[in-house]
């Protein structure tokens, strides 16, 4: 419709006959109907409208109006959990015997979805090295119908090329799957590129408060409709009330990401000058190795830092107990800045190998800037840095 900050705003449609201005709550299971017959047609999907709330809910409706519009995707899912909209992306689009190329740098949880869930059902993965992007081609195999991935990666701050992905996906005929959880559609709309799944963790800056878990599904009409039956019938349903949080989180995601980037680019500029540093992360630094490709296809950096003390992990520990303000705990994306050891944390259950392919050293920090002011956030660190010395 117009610009993104305005569709993010006006566009939705959960409207009651009550001339409410801001979304009402529809806290309920289940919708009536006027007559037998519409009951017959509903269920027989001749005419629209919501039934119970495990397949819509005016609030989740809501929701995907506005995330659908952030993306330009034509429809979408919404889920209990980031992780419920990933299990279901895969598992509502594969079967039995079919392969999964994933780029080898991905969260936690996915990372063990396809390693240790979908193996169960016979969905193999095999990982692909971002920086060995060019001999991807010989990792597909004859079943091979999904490409997954994740830019900018969690934690290592990846960016893998949409647009060549894009085309490569095309060309070998693979469902395209993106999780832009560290982007948000704000920085970066894979779809235009050739995605045909994005995926979100909506618990991270679509809330961006750190109140409700949620995860979207989202991507063209015909692939949207197998999700939308899969769910229907497996239930990870997000509750109306978070749903109607992340609607009016989508509100304010264009001016919260505006000044979670700045703050970070301050921020990894400062970690920069450090003499404590053994190296610092950020997309939008020049000395990221995918700095050209961030700015190509991101129209900010993120809100994501990752960075090694000198010192390795005695010296991270001793840096984040001395912190004063920075919240240690392992969610990232709120207002509230976080600091993670990932190694001991959120990627425990990779082993040691798995995660140093992934580049998670045994010192690594990732640190999600929040919008506090950027000079209380730099205090806050300096202080740690000298007192962990
Ligand atoms: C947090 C996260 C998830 C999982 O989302 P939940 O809402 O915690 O289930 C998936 N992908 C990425 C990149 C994440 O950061």
């Amino acid at each position: 419709m117009s610009h993104f900050e305005t569709d993010a705003i006006r566009i939705g449609s959960s409207k009651s006959n009550q001339r409410e201005h801001s979304a009402p709550l529809y806290l309920t299971s289940s919708f009536t109907f006027d007559t037998a017959e519409e009951a017959r047609a509903m269920f027989a999907e001749e005419i629209q409208g919501n039934i119970y709330s495990r397949y819509a809910n005016p609030n989740s409706s809501e929701l995907l109006d506005k995330v659908c519009a952030a993306e330009g995707t034509e429809d979408g899912i919404a889920t209990a959990s980031g992780m419920a909209a990933m299990f279901g992306s895969i598992a509502s689009l594969l079967q039995q015997c079919d392969h999964i190329l994933a780029s080898r740098s991905l969260f936690g949880s996915t990372h063990q979805l396809l390693t240790r869930v979908f193996p169960k059902w016979g969905i193999t993965s095999t990982y692909g090295d971002i920086s060995d992007i060019e001999n991807w081609e010989k990792l597909i195999q004859p079943n091979t119908k999904m490409l997954f991935i994740e830019t900018p990666s969690n934690p290592g701050l990846e960016i893998i090329d949409l647009e060549w992905v894009g085309k490569f996906a095309a060309a070998h005929n693979l469902i395209l799957v993106v999780d832009n959880c560290f982007a948000t559609p704000y920085l970066q709309q894979p779809a235009k590129w050739g995605a045909h799944i994005v995926t979100h963790s909506a618990t991270k800056y679509i809330d961006g408060q750190g109140r409700v878990l949620g995860g979207l599904i989202l991507g063209k009409s015909e692939l949207i409709k197998e999700v939308q039956f899969f769910t229907r019938h497996t239930g990870p349903s997000i509750s109306p009330f978070n749903a109607w949080i992340l609607a009016k989180s989508m509100e304010t995601l264009a001016v919260r990401m505006d000044r979670h980037c700045e703050n970070a680019l301050t921020v990894a500029r400062y970690f920069q000058e450090s003499r404590d540093l053994e190296f610092v992360k950020y997309p939008f630094l020049a000395s990221h190795p995918q700095y050209n490709l961030a700015k190509k296809q991101m129209k900010h950096g993120g809100g994501i830092i990752t960075l090694n003390l000198k010192g390795g992990i005695e010296r991270a520990q001793r840096f984040i107990d001395q912190l004063q303000m920075i919240s240690v705990t392992a969610n990232l994306g709120d207002s509230r800045s976080i600091i993670t050891h990932p190694a001991s944390t959120t990627h425990s259950k990779l082993s040691e190998e798995e995660r140093a392919q992934v580049g998670i050293s045994d010192g690594l920090i990732r640190l999600s800037v929040g919008l506090e002011h950027q000079e209380d956030i730099i205090k806050d660190v300096e202080n740690a840095l000298e007192k962990s010395r």
